[in-house]
């Protein structure tokens, strides 16, 4: 039986890509050039940043310090008022258990955004990790099971990230499922994939 169910943020219940990436990359990339970002950097951002928080990737591509606050600043400031929750996502109050939303980012920016979208209230928790690991979530995770003394059967990770809660749930043996929001996501090997969360009541049920 399922008793813990732990949701990612961006990209999963509500579109950040569109809402928020897109609006504002074009600006910040052009300020970004002009502190120093490579041609070869600015690609890979462009590939990865539909999944990927920035932090983690400034870290990954080894971006120097002046593009990173040059970045930051520019998605710190970011006006979010306009973001919506995917439709679906009120879904979340009619799946049994206790839920908690567990996000990467800025944790005054990840707190904005779920006031802003209304969904504090679905959580019985809400955890932001800032390390700009995106291995840290494992490591939430397993904190999680053993708080409340659970085991990786009952527990459910619901995410787009193969490189972050997805991995996580894996290791730990949690059962995994990615939500395909967009086109183009990478899918990995996980023990569900769905296109949306109507889909995820029948899942946990089979637990
Ligand atoms: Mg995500």
């Amino acid at each position: 039986m399922i008793k813990l169910i732990i949701f990612d943020l961006d990209n999963t219940l509500f579109d950040t890509y569109n809402q928020l990436s897109k609006p504002v990359l074009g600006d910040m990339f052009q300020r970004m050039r002009a502190a120093g970002m490579t041609p070869e950097q600015e690609k890979a951002l462009r590939e990865r940043y539909a999944y990927t928080g920035f932090k983690i990737l400034a870290d990954q591509l080894g971006l120097n310090p002046d593009v990173v606050m040059v970045g930051m600043e520019a998605y710190e400031f970011m006006d979010m008022r306009h973001i919506k929750p995917y439709d679906d996502a009120k879904l979340l109050l009619e799946l049994p258990g206790e839920k908690i939303l567990v996000t990467s980012g800025i944790p005054k920016v990840q707190q904005e955004k779920v006031d802003l979208l209304g969904i504090r209230d679905y959580f019985e928790e809400v955890i932001i990790d800032d390390s700009s690991s995106p291995k840290n979530k494992e490591i939430i995770f397993e904190r999680l099971m053993k708080e409340k003394s659970l085991k990786p059967g009952e527990v459910v990770v619901v995410g787009d990230n193969p490189d972050s809660e997805l991995i996580g749930a894996k290791n730990l043996g949690i059962v995994s499922v990615q939500i395909l929001r967009h086109e183009g996501m990478r899918e990995g090997n996980y023990d569900h994939k769905i296109k949306g969360l109507a889909e995820l009541k029948g899942i946990i049920a089979r637990y």
